[in-house]
């Protein structure tokens, strides 16, 4: 069942929203060709619990030992957190968070470049950002769940890049992963329609490569199969009676 939520859980879902996108502008000087991922997690785990209430929303999640998820080049999402993952200069980084505070949830990611990047790899983080704010801009009162991924297809149809179609958004509330299940393809028009009250984390995910993944041998990280690089980029969005609104925007 889908769980609509009040104007004033919407705002409680938001201020754990502004929680991480300060912690993403606080980590982009700490992502640097040298820095280790354990590090990241430490600092992130740190920043989320020093304000009150809050705390890591991925860590023991389905027994996940991280409290942000961090995904490095062909890893596409769920990189567990490691001393001995090392970040190169050339590297993208996928960092995912996830903040509980009070007892909602919100979710949100980002890829950034380590250092300087390849062209393609530029190109494949804007695509990737870019087709997140046109998923954003159709949710809508008057369109559907397909209309989002509709959005996310038209932005990367004509470009290089693949959609990670086996991964998809997702309802957030009480829980982090609630219904309904948000695609980053479809038809325009099918699926739930949108209402307010709904809120959404809506996170498309590119490669250069191939769409296909597989889980890797610590069976968590997700990698695309044929090594492919991919982006990340993920926001908590409410249908309000405005329209809709981003929760985890600075
Ligand atoms: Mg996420
Ligand atoms: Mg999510």
């Amino acid at each position: 069942m889908i769980q609509l939520k009040t104007e004033r859980e919407i705002e409680m879902i938001a201020q754990g929203g502004l929680i991480i996108a300060t912690l993403f502008t606080e980590m982009k000087s700490l992502i640097s060709p040298g820095a280790d991922t354990a590090g990241l997690d430490i600092f992130a785990e740190k920043f989320i619990r020093s304000h009150e209430g809050a705390a890591p929303a991925f860590k023991g999640l389905y027994g996940f030992p991280g409290s942000i998820c961090v995904s490095i080049n062909e890893e596409v999402v769920h990189g567990i957190p490691r001393r001995d993952r090392v970040l190169v200069e050339g590297d993208i980084l996928s960092i995912d968070v996830g903040v509980r505070l009070n007892d909602w949830c919100s979710d949100s990611a980002w890829t950034f470049p380590v250092g300087e990047i390849d062209s393609q790899s530029s190109e494949l983080l804007a695509t990737t950002k870019e087709s997140l704010h046109r998923a954003v801009a159709s949710v809508d009162k008057n369109n559907y769940i397909g209309d989002i991924g509709a959005a996310v297809m038209d932005c990367v149809e004509g470009t290089k890049y693949s959609i990670i179609k086996d991964l998809v958004g997702h309802g957030i509330g009480r829980d982090v992963h609630e219904e309904p299940q948000v695609p980053n393809m479809g038809k325009p028009g099918s699926g739930v329609q949108l209402r307010e009250g709904m809120v959404l984390a809506i996170e498309p995910m590119l490669s250069c490569g191939s769409a296909e993944i597989v889980t890797g041998g610590d069976e968590w990280t997700v990698v695309t199969q044929d090594r492919s690089r991919s982006a990340h980029f993920e926001h908590t969005v409410a249908l309000t009676s405005q329209g809709v609104r981003v929760l985890t925007g600075a």
